[in-house]
């Protein structure tokens, strides 16, 4: 099944350029995230806009708001190219009502705080049917909390992340995306973030440029590259298929740099956020300059 889209949500703007960046800290407040970005050369950064293992979160003050706005243009970030991240205890598709609504709640904060900031676009996973419920119910009820956010805050852009799979989180197969976006509304404010870990983990091959091409002609078919509105860089300490989610530095896992190259030299991922969510961040620096040097069309071994 393909989703085929009211309005046209293509990502790639015409755009020549690619935007590397990494999941970086807010340690001391959301405002030094771009600070921390353009320490290690990037053009792009994720943040989580509050702690990712708490429910709740001290509202965001005037005087954050403000300064993290100033770092952003002074840096040269753009929205488009900031991808915030929401918590770790949220799941859009829990099977408990109680659970749901506190999710559901905590999700549309997440929305907010992200409108507060100027952003537009709003990372998280799709959530775990936690064996209680079908895999169409948790994908029908994902579908219902975007729309409920959608309804709630204006502008957000709902960016559902692909996941290894592990347990019973859903997201895992691009079916399982393309069911959910097929449910939302407004689909003008639904995207995917690929996470090239998550993708491997859950079975599709990234380890050679024609293992890449098939992967992503099979996400074209499945959900549509125009729903493409961030990726998620990363190589895996686990195997192809293992559903297990653990990330390694850049050709260091089981992917290796083929694929890296294979993406920073393909125009269809111009002009989206590239987040490194790699273990190391003493290598981000490094990591972000041979991307970069792909781009602009070196190969690995020279
Ligand atoms: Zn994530
Ligand atoms: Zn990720």
């Amino acid at each position: 099944m393909k989703v085929e889209s009211d309005k046209m949500t293509n990502n790639q703007n015409g755009s020549e350029e690619k935007f590397f960046g990494a999941h970086v800290s807010a340690a001391g407040g959301v405002d030094q995230a771009p600070i921390r970005a353009k320490q290690i050369g990037a053009t792009a950064f994720a943040l989580f806009t509050k702690n990712q293992r708490q429910w709740g979160g001290k509202p965001l003050d005037e005087q954050t708001i403000r300064a993290f706005k100033l770092h952003c243009q002074q840096l040269g970030f753009s929205a488009q190219h900031i991808l915030p991240h929401d918590s770790y205890l949220i799941n859009l598709g829990a099977p408990e009502q109680d659970k749901l609504a506190k999710s559901r709640q905590a999700f549309i904060e997440e929305m907010r705080r992200c409108q507060q900031l100027g952003l537009h676009l709003l990372n998280f996973h799709p959530g775990s049917h936690l064996k209680q419920i079908s895999e169409a119910q948790c994908l029908a009820t994902i579908a219902e909390s975007i729309n409920q956010a959608h309804q709630a805050v204006p502008e957000v852009i709902a960016v559902i992340e692909n996941t290894a799979g592990q347990g019973s989180n859903l997201g895992w197969r691009f079916e399982h995306l393309a069911e959910i976006i097929e449910q939302v509304d407004d689909k003008s404010r639904v995207g995917v973030c690929l996470d090239t870990c998550h993708t491997f983990a859950a079975g599709y091959d990234l380890r050679t440029p024609v293992a890449c091409e098939e992967t992503f002609a099979q996400f074209e078919k499945m959900v549509g590259m125009h729903y493409l509105r961030a990726m998620h860089i990363n190589d895996s300490k686990s195997k192809l298929g293992s559903r297990v989610d653990r990330h390694h530095s850049l050709g260091q896992g089981e992917i290796g740099w083929a694929c890296f190259e294979y993406i920073a030299k393909d125009p269809r991922f111009n002009g989206i956020p590239l987040i490194l969510e790699t273990i190391d961040p003493d290598l981000w620096p490094k990591e972000i300059e041979t991307l970069k040097r792909f781009h602009r069309g070196d190969t690995f071994l020279e």
